[in-house]
């Protein structure tokens, strides 16, 4: 079967590679059999091994999108009578803090500028006045802008403070090399259409086993979305509580092969390439980013639009679109920016030829080159 190849410039879903899409054409199986189990313990063991985890850490799986696990870390790692405390600098720590609100979880939502690393110095502070905080919430690199957080440093200060620490690594994880000794993690998470560069509809939670069974006594706010309840299942029967996303679990356990194969250092210099490929043909056309690139994580960028009355991004998306190039709007409420990232399977060759694509859409709707701002 031969499938046609998009180039994703979005935040995932990700280009995936054929072998991974023909990994979902399975007989049919009900995921009840033991078979099914035994690759699902699998991936478990995997996942953790992605992050260099060892015994201490455990991964559980989850039907849904990466939210989910945002949704399940907080409304199931905090104690009774204790409080989140998220360091928010962008969309993703900011849907935490939303999570929060709508289980009506006591929280402190500590906020940065978007363009700006949260000061370390003030999250210590918090923590120093309020000792009733159990948690430290952050996003490591947030996807609306591209800014790399120091979740190292914010962890140790986390722990040096009692709390725990769950960052968010939905845009990481399998990408920039992340180790949850060195890094001071107890809970990250990811889902499988990302970094692993599998299917949508499968998140998981990489965290500190003794966690989540201290998490057993904490209270319940969530049926669906409980993580010990989850854990205990897989523990007991090696499935998940409910029907599981088969296919893309199948998928998963291919893209995992071909995570192993390349290699985590291999894999990064590639995201690597990619993005300073990227950074290559924005600065050939004039474009500007939001963030400072010495801040970035590697993996976004964040563009802001030309100030030109010809610029449209629609028109542009479309006429990249047509071609087999996505590129995605940004998600900062105040500037209008458009994304480019540096997921999935592709490599340098792809973003030589995506640019060569834009040039002739600027050209097309007399966008002026080099872009130009006031
Ligand atoms: C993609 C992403 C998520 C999950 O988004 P979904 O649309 O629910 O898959 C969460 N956090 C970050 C940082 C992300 O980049």
């Amino acid at each position: 079967m031969k499938i046609k190849r998009n180039v994703l410039l979005n935040p995932g879903p990700a280009t995936t590679t054929d072998s991974v899409k023909m990994a979902q054409i399975v007989p049919d199986i009900c995921p009840r059999e033991k078979e099914f189990a035994a690759m699902m313990d699998g991936i478990r063991k995997d996942l953790v091994k992605i992050v260099h985890g060892g015994e201490d850490y455990t991964s559980v799986l989850f039907c849904g999108s990466g939210t989910i696990n945002i949704d399940i870390c907080l409304n199931s790692l905090l104690p009774a009578d204790k409080k989140v405390l998220i360091v928010n600098n962008g969309a993703y720590s900011t849907r935490a803090a939303e999570v929060c609100r709508y289980y009506g979880l006591p929280h402190i939502d500590l906020r940065f500028d978007i363009d700006a690393l949260p000061d370390l110095q003030k999250v210590e502070d918090v923590l120093r006045e309020n000792d009733d905080i159990a948690m430290v919430y952050t996003t490591h690199n947030e996807t609306g802008t591209g800014i790399l957080n120091p979740i190292r440093e914010m962890g140790a200060i986390a722990h040096a403070h009692n709390a725990i620490f769950v960052v968010d690594t939905t845009s990481t994880y399998a990408m920039r090399p992340i180790n949850v000794y060195e890094d001071n993690i107890d809970f990250c998470m990811a889902s499988a259409q990302k970094g692993i560069m599998a299917m949508t509809g499968l998140s998981f939670v990489v965290g500190k086993r003794a966690l989540i069974e201290a998490s057993q006594a904490y209270p319940k706010r969530s049926y669906y979305c409980n993580l010990f309840l989850q854990y205990d299942y897989f523990e007991k029967t090696g499935e998940m509580h409910f029907t599981p996303p088969v296919q893309t679990i199948y998928a998963t356990k291919q893209a995992l092969e071909e995570y192993f194969r390349e290699g985590e250092q291999a894999k990064w210099a590639r995201h690597t390439r990619v993005f300073e490929a990227i950074h290559r043909g924005l600065d050939a056309l004039g474009f500007r980013d939001v963030i400072r690139r010495d801040r970035q994580a590697g993996l976004v960028v964040s563009v802001l639009y030309p100030d030109d009355p010809h610029w449209d991004f629609e028109k542009v998306h479309d006429y990249c679109y047509e071609r087999g190039f996505t590129i995605y709007p940004g998600k900062i409420s105040a500037t209008d920016t458009f994304r480019l990232c540096a997921l999935g399977a592709i490599d340098e060759k792809d973003i030589d030829d995506f640019f060569v694509v834009l040039r002739q859409a600027m050209k097309k709707y007399d966008i002026a080159i080099p872009a130009v701002y006031k």
